[in-house]
């Protein structure tokens, strides 16, 4: 078994689109990024090459690549996985935003991950916190997404 985290940070801009965990979260402000952003599968995809020590999401998908420009992070994840092999024991995710809150759209977020992984949703835990207003995050500037994975690669 091999255990893995990941981090993410975007800025959040207004005329972009808000995804979470491959789902659209009504919001006024979304990620900007060259892919569509998806703050937290990015946290994902890193905890998962992470654990098998193979780099991190920009070595796989750099950014300079006009391949990925608003790319689906769905379709990323889902690739990362799938080459890996491995299978999930258990992920466990925080999603750090000021607002909205995030509390109705968690069980949508379970599912979708649990449908790109191929798992059961009660292997998936996605928690959402705010900065409580310290920092950029905290000020509506960003949102952070942490992941720890416990793979199984036998
Ligand atoms: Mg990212």
């Amino acid at each position: 078994m091999r255990i893995g985290q990941g981090y993410d940070i975007h800025r959040l801009i207004t005329g972009r689109r808000l995804m979470l965990g491959g789902v659209e979260i009504p919001c006024e402000k979304g990620e900007e990024a060259h892919s569509d952003g998806d703050v937290l599968i990015h946290a994902i995809i890193d905890s998962i090459l992470g654990a098998l020590s193979k780099g991190d999401i920009g070595s796989h998908f750099p950014p300079s690549d006009e391949k990925y420009k608003n790319a689906d992070s769905r379709m990323l994840l889902y690739q990362v996985m799938n080459e890996t092999g491995a299978r999930i024991i258990n992920l466990d995710t925080t999603i750090i935003i000021e607002r909205p809150k995030l509390r109705e759209h968690v069980d949508k977020i379970v599912e979708s991950l649990s449908r790109i992984l191929d798992i059961e949703p009660s292997r998936i835990s996605v928690k959402a916190k705010t900065k409580e207003k310290c920092d950029a995050t905290g000020s509506g500037e960003a949102v952070e997404a942490y992941a720890i994975v416990l793979l199984d690669n036998n």
